[in-house]
């Protein structure tokens, strides 16, 4: 499971989704305008692998 941040080139509407594995074309759409026409912001893959990090582990 990967999380990707997309941003619509239309409305400039911001998003995540959440998808198996790699980014489909399928995925790259718009939930506010259905535009098809948007980019990945960025990966945020490993901020999601942070994310999950149990708390209380290390740093103690
Ligand atoms: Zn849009």
């Amino acid at each position: 499971m990967a999380t990707y941040d997309l941003v619509c080139n239309e409305c400039g509407h911001e998003f995540e989704v959440f998808v198996q594995g790699f980014l489909e074309d399928k995925d790259r759409v718009c939930p506010k305008c259905d535009a098809t026409d948007v980019r990945q912001k960025f990966s945020s893959f490993l901020r999601n692998l942070g994310c999950s990090a149990p708390a209380g582990s290390g740093f103690g």
